[in-house]
């Protein structure tokens, strides 16, 4: 009887153990924003240097390329957003690409491309939510997504606002994009720095018509939230 009642014992304890160790097989599934071993913030502004604007994949690779690499992102996220675990209204996710700043090297290096849902990626490219007036969108996101008080995510925004003009004062970023080599055997495409310089410069002079520049830079740095 003893024994009996052991071995359903033994067959529970294996069953929990399973039921956890599928549990830690899913957690690369599970949203930022739910991981019990992440804490916020889950997103926050991340501004890419003037200088690399347009000097991402999109402009570096061949359209097919690009696409099998965000398209892999969406599908290893199940098309929700790495972030929250939402899907947009019109489109479930868009790709973000992870990227590294050296400051002292002044290298901008690729770590990766995620899915994210266009309110999260909103959030990430805050300069470009900030010239279409979403900002205030993109900041009540933030408080929600990441638990904060107004004053918390005006400043981060704030701070990363800072920290764009900082790197943005130099023109000799480079980037790095091996990841993509590594991970997907792609290269850049004959002409694409050309393509990349050619799209830098539209978004600067966009950019400097609606804000103005200053030292060589547009200066919307200067629409700090508090300052509002
Ligand atoms: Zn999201």
């Amino acid at each position: 009887m003893a024994k009996a009642a052991g071995a359903v014992f033994d067959g529970k304890e294996k069953c929990w153990k399973a039921s956890v160790d599928r549990l830690d097989a899913l957690l690369p599934f599970v949203p930022y924003r739910y991981r019990p071993d992440r804490k916020p913030p889950y997103i926050r502004p991340w501004m890419v240097p003037q200088a690399l604007w347009g000097r991402n994949l999109r402009a570096l690779l061949a359209k097919e390329d690009w696409d099998r690499i965000r398209k892999d992102a969406y599908a290893r996220a199940g098309s929700r957003c790495r972030v929250c675990g939402g899907r947009g209204p019109k489109w479930p996710v868009e790709a973000d690409e992870g990227w590294h700043y050296d400051d002292a090297t002044r290298v901008q290096t690729l770590k990766g491309v995620i899915a994210l849902c266009p309110d999260c990626h909103a959030v990430r490219h805050w300069g470009k939510t900030m010239s279409a007036g979403r900002q205030d969108e993109a900041l009540a996101w933030m408080m929600e997504v990441n638990g904060w008080t107004r004053a918390a995510a005006t400043r981060c925004a704030d701070e990363a606002m800072e920290q764009w003009h900082e790197r943005s004062a130099y023109s000799d970023w480079r980037c790095d994009i091996s990841w993509a080599t590594t991970h997907y055997g792609v290269t850049t495409i004959q002409g694409g720095d050309a393509i990349a310089e050619k799209r830098n410069q539209s978004f600067v002079q966009k950019a400097s018509a609606q804000y103005g520049s200053r030292g060589g830079h547009a200066s919307y740095i200067q629409h700090l939230l508090y300052e509002r």
